[in-house]
């Protein structure tokens, strides 16, 4: 193949970014050999963080704010480089997400009941250290997330990330650490060790001075955190629906369950895995997938090919997931046009490439009579992870239908799924959304005790 121009600039950029991964300061605050050790300096750092003001809490989160800016790039390119997965670009805005719109110490607040028996106060005070495990998916997204999240509710915490992205990981603690120190707070809010394993995790979850552990990943993690005799917040897998009815705006739905599908490779939990088109409107809509807005149509043999590479063996085969559309084709021989986004098909909702979390820019539209069995068909493929649905439909009566059915933490209506995290959309980001265990987008009062604080006939003054 001949090389042009194009290729040239995406070879420079590519040594560019090593180059600039390569030169990245790789310092050392909040990284151990040990797990035990590691623990051990997180709790002296909250000793300190416990006994901080609200406000000098508040000018460390604003001094990682501007610092998970000014890396963006850097981080963003890491977790590319490292894991395989994703693109630089959505990483990117990802971390400029966190930054600005993760929850800091705002999110505290106090109930109050006051009377002619004092004043009864609801304050929300910290757990102490805080056990994390973070996924490949969003690494240093989440580790940023947590850390000021947990920070906020006068935390500090110590991660158990995923081995894949641990160097992404370390980079992103460190950070976080320097700008602790650099607003005037103690070294090590966060922390965590060089070579993460099941056995670090387990001496984390099992030692006596974490009493709060926040796992974000798939079920065997979850599973394992809620199994471990501590309290947990699980932030488990999904396999999000869209439904599409009659009354919808066909072509923007098209674009929006695109634009959200596409959206870092398809990574994010809460991103489209697949639709459920009312039959009525199931052409139109494929119509606009595949004229508007840059879908390549599986074949029937490509669609086997295809699940024989990314479902090799009947397991999901984690070279193909967070890669692009392009990339997906190449592995099955097709050499599609530069501006393929995402790889669409319609088939039965039991097809393999529907039913499965795969988390790659494969969208496999399943055709449903009406609206009802839309939402039977959507509800079982989510598979009751109560995660994350989405409908396009100006009918508020089925949206209503949809919603009570699916039961799940996030059902974005009329958009993007990415605008559930704040991103084109109102409320705050957050990267570990706990669908298991109810507490749905965690944010810093998540990581808080509640405390009745009592004083007993004064202080009523009304
Ligand atoms: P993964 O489950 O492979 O790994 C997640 C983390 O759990 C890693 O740190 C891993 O080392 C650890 N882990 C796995 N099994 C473990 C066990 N038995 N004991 C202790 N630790 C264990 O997930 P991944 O591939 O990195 O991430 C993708 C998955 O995470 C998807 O299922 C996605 O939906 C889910 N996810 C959920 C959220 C959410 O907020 N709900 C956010 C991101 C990702």
């Amino acid at each position: 193949m001949p090389i042009n121009e194009s290729m040239v600039q995406d070879i420079v950029q590519a040594v560019v970014a090593k180059m600039q991964i390569a030169d990245a300061p790789t310092g050392k605050h909040g990284i151990f050999k040990d797990m035990n050790d590691a623990i051990e300096a997180a709790k002296s750092a909250q000793k300190i963080v416990k006994v901080m003001s609200m406000d000098q809490r508040e000018k460390i989160i604003s001094c990682i704010r501007k610092k998970i800016h000014e890396n963006a790039e850097i981080l963003a390119r890491m977790g590319v480089d490292e894991t395989g997965m994703g693109n630089v670009g959505d990483k990117i805005l990802k971390h400029h997400l966190v930054a600005d719109k993760t929850p800091g110490t705002e999110d505290i607040t106090t109930t109050a009941w006051s009377g002619d028996r004092g004043l009864t106060l609801i304050e929300m005070g910290p757990f102490g250290v805080i056990g994390a495990i973070t996924p490949s998916t969003n690494p240093s997204e989440t580790v940023i997330c947590n850390t000021i999240g947990m920070l906020a509710g006068g935390n500090t915490v110590v991660f158990n990330p995923h081995p894949s992205a641990i160097k992404t990981s370390i980079y992103a603690i460190n950070l976080l650490n320097e700008a602790s120190l650099e607003a005037g707070g103690p070294d090590n809010i966060c922390v965590t060790v060089e070579k993460p394993t099941l056995e670090t995790s387990n001496i984390m979850m099992k030692h006596k001075d974490i009493h709060l552990i926040a796992a974000t990943g798939g079920p065997g993690v979850v599973t394992a955190v809620l199994s471990s005799g501590k309290r947990g917040i699980g932030a488990g897998a999904g396999n999000p629906p869209a439904v599409v009815d009659e009354t919808a705006d066909i072509r923007k739905a098209a674009k929006d369950i695109v634009n959200g599908c596409t959206f870092d490779n398809n990574l994010p939990c809460i991103a489209e895995k697949e639709i459920v088109a009312v039959s009525s409107i199931a052409d139109e809509l494929m119509h606009y997938l595949l004229t508007e807005n840059d879908c390549y149509l599986a074949s029937k043999e490509e669609q086997d090919k295809l699940t024989s590479v990314v479902l090799a063996g009947g397991k999901l085969n984690r070279k193909c997931v967070g890669r692009d559309a392009r990339t997906l084709l190449s592995m099955i021989g097709v050499d599609a046009p530069a501006n393929i986004r995402c790889i669409v098909f319609e088939g039965p909702k039991e097809h393999p490439l529907i039913t499965t979390e795969l988390m790659m820019p494969i969208l496999g539209m399943v055709r449903a009579k009406d609206f009802d069995d839309a939402v039977e068909q959507a509800v079982w493929l989510e598979h009751g992870n109560r995660h994350s649905a989405h409908i396009h439909s100006k009918n508020v009566d089925n949206i209503t239908k949809y919603a009570k059915a699916i039961d799940t933490a996030i059902l974005v209506k009329n958009g993007p799924s990415y605008s559930a995290i704040g991103f084109g959309g109102e409320g705050f980001c957050t990267f570990t959304i706990a669908s298991r265990t109810g507490e749905g987008l965690t944010s810093a009062s998540t990581f808080t005790k509640r405390r009745r604080c009592v004083m007993s006939d004064s202080l009523c003054i009304r």
